[in-house]
């Protein structure tokens, strides 16, 4: 779990905060305050008893300068399609999303209860990381099954990391000095988990990631598309039921599962066995096979942007992926390719129509402006 202290109009973020193992007895929790770096240790290790400490642990003039909360809220399902700010009818309806995120929706449900408990007078707003897709088109977000699992049971593509493309796309546009309603852009959101989405001329139109985000591009642990008939193949093979199918595809697959390694992009890079570098090699080929059927969603293509982890930091994929895309007219331009690390942005393309960018997301910083706008 993290958490900021931020001024969205400077992107400023006097405090940070990172818990980690929220729910067990190792839970650890650190609080950033400029250099200084506090280990704190909450009476409780859920995520109630978190919350509650880090925004006890503020100084008495941070504690007044804030004036609203944003929580990243990971499922916002057909009911949200924007931020919104948070009242008894929301939280009753955010209640009804459990179903379709489980392990992350009581979180959601908990980080909120303590928000209001710390500051019951302060507004809170909700940022979804589904809302950016609800613009796709039926054409992309329903699949091919009974109808009555849509319109019983909710199954449809959903899509995440809604808050980093819809960041990601706006600051490429600024990027550019063109209107974000001008462009056909595609954002590539690489990092543990990953993502593309198809951006045309602002609203999403299609995504990768699905009902649940497993789908899709291959990820640090997970596999991303898989033929579903596997899942029964390999439980009875294995004898295991299909919640235990589903925590292989979920946590042993993807560049951990290939490389038998590791999911860390960087150490599968820097290895050199044949088996760590398929792992690169099947990342890159579905991440530039997912461009060119984006291209074709979005009937030509103007810009694409890599971000995330690996997007931002990682010149071996970004080639990877570029070489693949020639027919698109996109070329890596390898200096800027090489030049470009650590958080910077910039074009790496040679060619500027379509034009390939590095784009740093930061989703802190637009939930921080969404829960301000929200707030006033
Ligand atoms: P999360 O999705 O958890 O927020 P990040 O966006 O930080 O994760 O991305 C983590 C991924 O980025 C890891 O696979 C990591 O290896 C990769 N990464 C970070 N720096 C580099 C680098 N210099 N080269 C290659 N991969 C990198």
């Amino acid at each position: 779990m993290k958490f900021a202290l931020l001024d969205p109009a400077t992107g400023a973020r006097p405090v940070t905060g990172l818990a980690e193992r929220v729910g067990t007895d190792d839970v650890t929790v650190t609080l950033k305050r400029g250099e200084e770096k506090l280990a704190l240790v909450p009476d409780e290790p859920s995520h109630h008893g978190v919350v509650a400490l880090l925004l006890a642990s503020l100084a008495a003039d941070e504690h007044e300068s804030v004036a609203g909360i944003g929580h990243r809220v990971v499922h916002g399902g057909r009911t949200f399609s924007s931020s919104v700010r948070i009242d008894e009818a929301v939280v009753d309806r955010l209640g009804e999303l459990v179903a379709l995120a489980p392990l992350h929706m009581p979180a959601n449900l908990a980080g909120i209860a303590a928000a209001q408990a710390a500051f019951p007078r302060l507004p809170q707003v909700a940022v979804f990381d589904t809302a950016f897709h609800q613009t796709m088109p039926p054409v992309a977000y329903r699949y091919a099954v009974p109808t009555d699992w849509y319109t019983d049971h909710h199954v449809r593509r959903y899509g995440f990391h809604g808050t980093s493309h819809r960041f990601v796309s706006a600051r490429a546009a600024e990027m550019l000095g063109r209107p974000l309603g001008e462009l056909r852009m595609i954002t590539l959101h690489l990092g543990n988990g990953c993502s593309a989405a198809a951006i045309s001329r602002g609203a999403a139109i299609d995504t990768t990631m699905g009902l649940t985000p497993l789908e899709g591009l291959v990820m640090g642990t997970r596999s991303g598309d898989i033929d579903p008939g596997i899942l029964g193949y390999m439980g009875h093979r294995l004898g295991l039921d299909l919640d235990a199918v589903l925590d292989v595809l979920n946590t042993r697959s993807g560049l951990l599962g290939l490389s038998g390694l590791t999911n860390d992009m960087r150490t599968v890079e820097e290895d050199e066995s044949p088996d760590a570098q398929l792992a690169v090699d099947v990342f890159c080929y579905r991440v530039a096979k997912t461009v060119g059927a984006y291209a074709v969603a979005l009937g030509g293509l103007d810009a694409l942007a890599f971000t995330g982890g690996i997007g931002e930091h990682s010149p071996i994929v970004r080639k990877a992926v570029l070489d693949r895309l020639g027919v698109l007219g996109l070329h890596v331009d390898d200096a800027a390719n090489q030049r470009l690390v650590r958080g910077a942005a910039g074009r790496v393309s040679s060619t500027e129509h379509p034009v390939a960018l590095i784009v740093p997301t930061d989703e802190e910083r637009l939930i921080g402006a969404d829960a301000l706008a929200l707030a006033s």
